[in-house]
């Protein structure tokens, strides 16, 4: 390595130096996870906003470097893709969820989202795909916009506004008949209607189009299907050829077997799944985003004392479901439902899918390159590889041997700029 140049070893400091984001930069860590495997002996390149340069150390010229950052312990790996937030919502132990649409103003769950974009972007989340406002109207796609003009720090934001609901079928519930309550979601039904509010979310300039595909209104109060099939496929239709894909929250086996049949792109949650469901996915080709650790959060929330207490049997249930779901070789979403637990505590959700079965390496996977290629964003983001957008995260240790390294943040490259370091 030439002396002339600046080398800047890795240490936890509050601010990045101005300096430090000019010219080529360098990065020498001991692993490079490029979103599918682990490479030793490699450097990453970045000059401005992209990555110029990946692979062996031999095949770079370093004088063409300004700064090199040693990093000896570490590994860089692609910015974590979140596939399952609410921006717009915060635990459920502090305020229930209710209580959230109800009661505060917008204005206050803005302020609030603002804290959530940046906690989330701290923590190595470079790109988050957001599942609905829950009942602040398309505050999301504002959000979205002031990260992208650099008004405020957050995640690269894929939005889908207000959420379309069937007529009855959503919260918050049960009030009188006379009380209007603002409902978490956009109700619209049947052919004509759905076109309607498919196109007026559109017009707002959402990412896509979240769907509930069931709900807890069965007659004792289980989960059943909310939209016909023929809905559905309407949904699909008219998103479709706005470009947008549309993804569906589904938790009963007829729900998801519609949703899959309609062409939705991701089902949300799927715990009801059967054997037949995961075939009907492979088939289709439609991921699953298993949101366990938004489950595990509410049953903690309800009570549940984990690692004192016998695990509740939903519990139980969707950790058997997971494992199938992986037996069958379902493509796994990274996606927690984060707003449920606290944002930035994604790697949760990542910790958990190891701990029911899945190796690290394909949990990494699932949050870089699997992400990317699922929301369409591949061609920027998710993977470490020449001509990509910056987006990187550095951690201690090696997250394929312990998925916790994630934790362990030592740099934050959003659009190649150091955001944390
Ligand atoms: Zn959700």
């Amino acid at each position: 390595m030439k002396k002339a140049f600046l080398v800047a070893v890795f240490t936890l400091i509050a601010a990045v130096p101005a300096d430090a984001q000019e010219g080529v930069k360098l990065f020498r860590p001991a692993r490079v996870f490029d979103g599918e495997q682990m490479h030793t002996e490699w450097v990453v390149v970045v000059e401005s906003r992209h990555i110029i340069y990946a692979g062996d150390a031999s095949g770079f010229d370093e004088t063409g470097a300004g700064q090199i950052f040693e990093m000896e312990n570490s590994t860089l790996l692609p910015g974590l893709i979140e596939g399952h937030s609410h921006i717009l919502l915060h635990p459920y132990n502090e305020t229930t969820w209710d209580d959230q649409v109800l009661k505060e103003s917008e204005a206050e769950r803005v302020a609030r989202a603002v804290n959530h974009a940046r906690n989330s972007l701290m923590a190595g989340i470079t790109t988050m795909r957001d599942l609905g406002s829950e009942g602040a109207g398309y505050a999301d796609v504002g959000i979205r916009d002031s990260i992208n003009r650099g008004i405020i720090p957050g995640p690269r934001l894929l939005v889908a506004g207000k959420a379309i609901v069937a007529t009855g079928s959503y919260g918050p519930k049960g009030f009188h008949e006379g009380v209007d309550v603002p409902l978490g979601a956009e109700t619209a039904d049947g052919y004509d209607d759905l076109v309607r509010v498919v196109r007026s979310q559109i017009g707002r300039n959402i990412d896509f189009v979240k769907v509930y595909a069931d709900y807890r209104w069965g007659p004792d109060g289980t989960a059943a299907a909310t939209f016909t099939q023929s809905e559905l496929a309407t949904i699909v239709e008219v998103a479709d050829s706005s470009g947008r894909a549309v993804v569906a929250h589904a938790s009963t086996a007829e729900a998801m077997k519609r949703a899959i049949l309609a062409g939705v792109e991701t089902i949300e949650h799927g715990d009801g799944a059967t054997r037949e469901t995961y075939k009907l996915m492979r088939e289709h080709d439609v991921a699953l985003c298993p949101t366990l650790a938004a489950g595990d959060a509410i049953a903690q929330y309800g009570g549940w004392k984990k690692g004192v207490d016998p695990e509740p049997a939903r519990i139980t249930a969707k950790r058997k479901s997971f494992t199938e779901a992986l037996d069958a070789g379902v493509t796994i979403c990274f996606g927690g439902d984060v707003g449920v637990y606290p944002h930035g505590d994604n790697v949760r959700e990542l910790e958990m899918m190891v701990e029911y079965g899945m190796d690290a390496d394909d949990a990494l996977r699932s949050a870089t390159s699997i992400n990317a290629d699922l929301f369409r964003i591949a061609d920027k983001v998710g993977r470490i590889s020449k001509g990509m957008l910056a987006d990187m995260i550095a951690v201690q240790g090696d997250p394929t041997s312990d998925i916790s390294a994630l934790r362990n943040i030592e740099v934050v490259i959003k659009d190649g700029k150091i955001v944390r370091q």
